[in-house]
């Protein structure tokens, strides 16, 4: 068998007619530095899991995304992170939500998945789960971006105007990893500071198994990015293993599906990133672009911000 492996940066990507052609490139050389990092534990025979876990670390490490440095605010001016990991091999899972201070949020999600009988962590608990398990933290000073903390008065002020528009670059982003390994097996990692904006204590659907991250080694991994709500009430992620498992239906099939119809048509304005127990990698978004980036091990391999909307050529001999 061979590894595919699926990263995204967020469906909150500055809108085309803002975006210069410096902004461009730096997207897509760190897309591609980290799809790098992650494919080459993949190529010495590391697991799907170490390969999202590694993916997710850099794009949090990277401060264009959302997510640890770089991390929106909340209407209070303050950082909640959400995370969540999954294993194919048995559905295990590990989130945590609405935290500050690890450096690595993901570490924190893997960490309650490994080291407690949980899977979705909140508040003083999860933070004691990441202190016991020797995790890195860093004072809020860290993750501050001055792009964010712009974001943040300018969306306040526009909510205050009645002038709120959707850019999405201002008020959205995730990151997030798939990867099938050459074992077959399955993983998928999310991490996200939310929406900007949001209220203090919410929480999306990134650290929500079924909603914003999914991963079973019998269907597919997803990782979502966009507007929470939606993805949380039609259950996204779950709903495209259930149209794999029950009706029969290619993993490109449901998630396209999902994204295109049941999503874009109930404000669920966003994207993911899966890869099905073949290797085959769908990447469906339903708005002006989503950050991503796709490697197939002898297959296609690239990175892209906006449409089209395309998914890698299946490699042959999966
Ligand atoms: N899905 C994330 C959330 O709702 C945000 C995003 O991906 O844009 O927290």
């Amino acid at each position: 068998m061979t590894y595919s492996l699926a990263i995204h940066g967020g469906a909150g990507v500055i809108p085309r007619d803002a975006m210069d052609a410096d902004g461009e490139r730096d997207h897509n050389a760190a897309l591609a530095r980290i799809l790098e990092e992650a494919e080459a534990v993949l190529r010495d025979g590391g697991d799907a899991m170490e390969a999202v876990t590694v993916a997710v670390c850099a794009l949090e490490d990277e401060p264009l995304f959302n997510a640890g440095h770089g991390a929106v605010y909340t209407a209070a001016g303050r950082l909640e992170m959400d995370a969540a990991v999954m294993d194919g091999v048995g559905r295990r899972a590990g989130a945590v939500a609405g935290i500050c201070g690890p450096r690595n949020p993901i570490l924190a999600a893997r960490a309650v998945m490994e080291r407690t009988g949980h899977v979705l962590m909140v508040g003083e608990g999860a933070l004691e789960i990441a202190r016991d398990a020797g995790l890195t933290f860093e004072d809020p000073s860290y993750f501050r971006t001055e792009q964010r903390w712009q974001a943040l008065k300018e969306t306040l002020r526009m909510m205050e105007d009645g002038t709120l528009d959707d850019d999405p670059s201002r008020r959205h982003g995730t990151v997030g990893a798939v990867a099938r390994d050459r074992a077959g097996h399955l993983a998928a990692a999310t991490s996200t500071g939310g929406m900007t904006a949001k209220r203090p204590g919410r929480v999306g659907d990134s650290p929500i198994p079924g909603a914003g991250t999914f991963a079973d080694d019998a269907t597919c991994a997803i990782s979502a990015t966009g507007d929470g709500e939606a993805f949380i009430r039609w259950a996204a992620a779950h709903e495209i293993d259930a149209r794999m498992r029950l009706a029969g239906r290619s993993c490109a099939e449901a998630a396209h599906g999902v994204v295109m119809t049941d999503l874009a048509q109930n404000g669920g304005s966003g994207g993911l990133i899966a890869v099905d127990r073949d290797g085959r990698i769908s990447l469906p978004f339903n708005c002006e672009g989503m950050y991503r980036g796709w490697a197939m091990e002898d297959g296609p391999r690239g990175t892209a911000i906006y449409g089209p909307v395309e998914d890698p050529a299946p490699a042959t001999g999966t």
